[in-house]
């Protein structure tokens, strides 16, 4: 069985990281061809994605060194989960697995040959998953874990603490090219594709040259991306809102009856704090029910795969 490999390897601004990254990467290559795991046209895929340093220079350098490093060129920046996707569209073609990482190689490149492994053994799908956050700052690991509570108790379904560190067949590429919404969030998107998979833990390291290139606020901008984009419960919890406001209201309307009896109110008090809480409520209803409208258009208008047919007797 013929078992070519890509590397895919999303880069902005990276110049810095490449030089260590490219040895390791090729030196990983060599070690996986000699254990007869993997064919010897294997190559490493740089994906620019629209660097303004040199990144790209350093990429073709590399190249004209060896050709196992190849590269793709973005005409601009389209942030880390689109130059992934690019990357693995791309080589999809001409690979049989794809392994993708991320270029600071913080995600240990000694789990490719247990990911190979679990492919061989008829994995479509390996998440690189990390076994602790000891290396990431308290701040970086208490946002983190909490975003993965809030995506699950949002009801997308994601692997905890798995980033986009991952093995893919070739079908399950392929499967997953036919996810063509602009809103974009591989993790929730990859465990919708279905097939066989596994996990492999490993410590994750600290980034070695340059910095992160995912500050709070694109960290943000990604969670929010990642609940918006794979519930609509938001929407529900408005509906959920109003009615409990309807509910209250109804207290203060028995409260307000039982205020007049006692003669304890000022005129007019008892019908104003009922309307005004009352129509809080249906306000908050009514906006609730048009959004769960919208919220259906919003899952239509992604035309996702509907299912994936993984065998047919016949
Ligand atoms: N990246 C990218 N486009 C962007 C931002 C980041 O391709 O707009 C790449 C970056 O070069 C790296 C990966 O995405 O290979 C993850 O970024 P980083 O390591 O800075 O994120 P962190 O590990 O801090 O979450
Ligand atoms: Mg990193």
């Amino acid at each position: 069985m013929s078992c070519r490999l890509a590397i895919v390897v999303p880069c902005y601004n990276e110049e810095e990281m490449l030089p260590i990254t490219t040895p390791a990467l090729l030196g990983k290559l060599d070690e996986l061809v000699a254990e007869g795991l993997i064919d010897d046209d294997s190559y490493v895929l740089y994906v620019n994605d629209g660097s303004k340093d040199k990144t790209w220079d350093v990429i073709e350098a590399h190249h004209a060194n060896d050709n196992r490093i190849k590269g793709l060129k973005l005409a601009g920046n389209v942030g880390h989960q689109f130059a992934l996707t690019a990357g693995l569209i791309t080589a999809k073609d001409s690979s049989d697995i794809t392994i993708s990482i991320d270029a600071d190689l913080q995600d240990d490149i000694n789990v490719f040959k247990d990911m190979i492994l679990k492919y061989k053994e008829g994995c479509d799908i390996v998440y690189g998953v990390r076994n602790s956050r000891k290396k990431d700052s308290f701040f970086k690991r208490t946002t983190a874990q909490g975003f993965y509570k809030v995506m699950s108790l949002m009801g997308a379904k994601t692997i905890y603490n798995h980033a986009d560190f991952r093995l893919m067949s070739k079908r399950a590429v392929e499967q997953f090219s036919n996810y063509k919404e602009i809103n974009l969030y591989l993790r929730g998107i990859i465990p919708l594709i279905g097939y066989q998979t596994d996990c492999v833990y490993y410590e994750r390291l600290e980034r070695q040259k340059g910095e992160s290139k995912y500050p709070l606020k694109k960290m943000l901008a990604l969670a929010f991306e990642g609940i918006t984009s794979f519930s609509v419960k938001p929407i529900s919890l408005i509906t959920v809102l109003g009615t409990i406001v309807v509910i209250l209201s109804i207290c203060a309307f028995i409260y307000a009856i039982i205020s007049y009896f006692f003669g304890t109110v000022e005129p007019g008090w008892a019908s104003l704090i009922v309307s005004i809480w009352f129509l809080g409520g249906v306000q908050l209803i009514s906006v609730g029910l048009i959004g769960q409208y919208i919220g259906k258009i919003y899952v239509e208008v992604k035309h996702r795969p509907r299912y994936n047919i993984e065998k047919l007797l016949d």
